[in-house]
């Protein structure tokens, strides 16, 4: 009923603008030639669509380069997978790297992040981005975000290139760039979503259409900047950009199902992919990391797979194991554990299929149905090797501990994704490309949405994201403005 209604709004305001205004069509799309149409109509510079990250660092500083800016964003309040994320941030060259004597240059973050993605990015998107790391964490301070001193390393690095806001994860960056984007006088409407690109006859980008409530308001803008996020929680997209993600559980905001993606396509975007997402451990739909029981993905203790053999050092970063997983054709692997476990939590997913108790290790490998002989000869080499002190197998460092003593205790794990990689082919300024390699005039994408060139397969380090978005949408936001004065 509530779309249908919708629907005939929506014809009817197009009838209205074609009668009114002057409508006609162009590349199969909408072309508003005069504003005077029913309707709410708003004219600004700069319309960023996606309020999370990329977003908000676009249009504060298209607020600073004077531009006159609109935020809009599909859910009742800002923030996207920014807001839900544990808001660590990579970078190199910090204000605070700087305090504690850490030597790393940003080109050794670019080398890492291209080391990672074996070669397969954009080299000068990179060093664009780790060259203006260490600036993006001052310019968040002005902004009134407070970083901890504690650094940490993250992925397969050891570099101590991990920040956290001091407070609230990935609210710390949330909340105050919201209240410095209102301060600066960026529109912001809420339950707005953007539901298609204005083009004229040229297939410029003149604005957006957006829902309030069921009626279309028209946005006027110079430049549209896309900041709507990933495609992860849209199955389709999943089919069609990263299959090898097809099984995998979504943990990314609900609002990102890929919106900007469509409608840079629907205008004849180019489009990139390379059939990787953020990988992440995960428990199913249900048990998020967040979770008392979704927590214990990240217990060290002894990882099985599906047959019932070690496959990888228990220690190594989340994305290379949900990559090892995917390379050998793993829905779940088993983390086995000892009476050591934390009994009550796992007893709580035993109903579900998360959590399974043996009072032998023979026991275990019937409860969960792994075979029996290969989960007792795994058990004893890795008792073997906790006693030798040294993983010979796969080179665990720390948490080598036997698992000798029962009630023996198991968690499944199952593969998941925090983000998706792939979507409009963007140029160093975040320009959007058409599929003929020519900008779409008044086009610009940044943060998830647009990660096609950052990435290859494996996500490099916790903090990779959210840096790159704020950077590179901090870049399109400065972009957009310039171009409209
Ligand atoms: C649980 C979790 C933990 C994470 N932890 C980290 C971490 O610690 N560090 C890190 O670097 N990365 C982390 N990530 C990944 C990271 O959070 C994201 O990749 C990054 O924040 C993306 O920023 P963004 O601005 O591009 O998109 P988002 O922050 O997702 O913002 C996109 C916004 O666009 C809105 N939107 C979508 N479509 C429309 C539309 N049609 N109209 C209007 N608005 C629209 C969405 O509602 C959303 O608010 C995590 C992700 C998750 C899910």
């Amino acid at each position: 009923m509530f779309r249908k209604k919708g629907f005939l709004i929506f014809i009817s305001v197009l009838l209205m603008v074609g009668l009114l205004a002057g409508c006609t069509t162009s590349n199969n799309q909408t072309v508003v030639e005069n504003k005077e149409v029913e309707g709410r109509v708003i004219e600004k510079d700069v319309l960023v669509i996606g309020g999370g990250a990329a977003g908000l660092g676009a249009a504060i500083e298209a607020a600073d380069e004077g531009a006159s800016v609109i935020l809009v964003e599909k859910m009742p309040y800002l923030g996207g997978s920014t807001l839900i994320s544990a808001g660590i941030m990579y970078g190199a060259e910090t204000p605070i790297q700087k305090q504690q004597g850490v030597t790393e240059t940003w080109e050794d973050l670019a080398s890492y992040w291209i080391e990672m993605a074996e070669g397969n990015v954009d080299v000068d998107l990179i060093n664009y981005i780790a060259s203006h790391s260490g600036e993006t964490f001052a310019w968040l301070e002005e902004q009134g975000v407070e970083f901890s001193d504690v650094l940490s390393p993250q992925g397969v690095s050891p570099a101590l290139r991990g920040h956290t806001p001091k407070e609230g994860r990935g609210m710390g960056l949330i909340q105050p760039l919201e209240k410095t984007a209102r301060e600066k006088g960026v529109e912001i409407l809420l339950n707005a979503p953007a539901t298609k690109l204005l083009v004229n006859d040229n297939n410029e980008v003149v604005g957006a259409e957006i829902d309030e409530d069921g009626e279309t308001v028209i946005i006027n803008a110079k430049a549209v900047i896309l900041a709507t996020g990933g495609y992860d929680r849209n199955p389709q997209l999943i089919a069609e950009y990263a299959p090898v993600a097809n099984r995998y559980t979504s943990y990314s905001a609900v609002g990102n199902v890929g919106d900007g993606l469509v409608m840079a396509r629907e205008i004849g975007a180019d489009i990139l992919s390379k059939d990787g997402v953020i990988g992440f451990k995960g428990m199913g739909p249900d048990y998020p990391y967040t979770t008392p029981l979704g927590g214990l993905v990240f217990l060290p203790g002894l990882y099985v797979n599906p047959n019932g053999e070690r496959f990888v050092q228990e220690n190594e970063h989340y994305a290379v194991v949900v990559d090892i997983m995917a390379n050998n054709g793993y829905d779940a692997y088993y983390t086995i554990l000892d009476k050591n476990a934390p009994a009550e939590v796992i007893e709580s997913g035993i109903e579900d299929g998360y959590g399974f108790k043996g009072e032998t290790i023979e026991a275990l490998a019937e409860a969960i149905g792994l075979p029996t002989e290969n989960l007792v000869a795994t058990v004893a080499r890795y008792n073997e090797l906790a006693e030798l002190g040294e993983d010979k197998d796969f080179g665990k460092a720390g948490g080598l501990n036997a698992i000798e003593e029962g009630p023996f205790y198991a968690v499944k794990v199952t593969p998941a994704m925090i983000g998706s990689f792939g979507g409009p082919r963007v140029t160093l300024e975040g320009r959007v490309l058409n599929t003929e390699g020519n900008v779409i005039k008044g086009l610009f994408a940044a943060g998830e949405v647009a990660n096609g060139q950052l990435y290859y397969q494996v996500y490099p380090a916790s903090g990779t994201s959210i840096t790159m978005s704020f950077t590179l949408g901090r870049l399109a936001g400065r972009e957009a403005a310039r171009e409209v004065k």
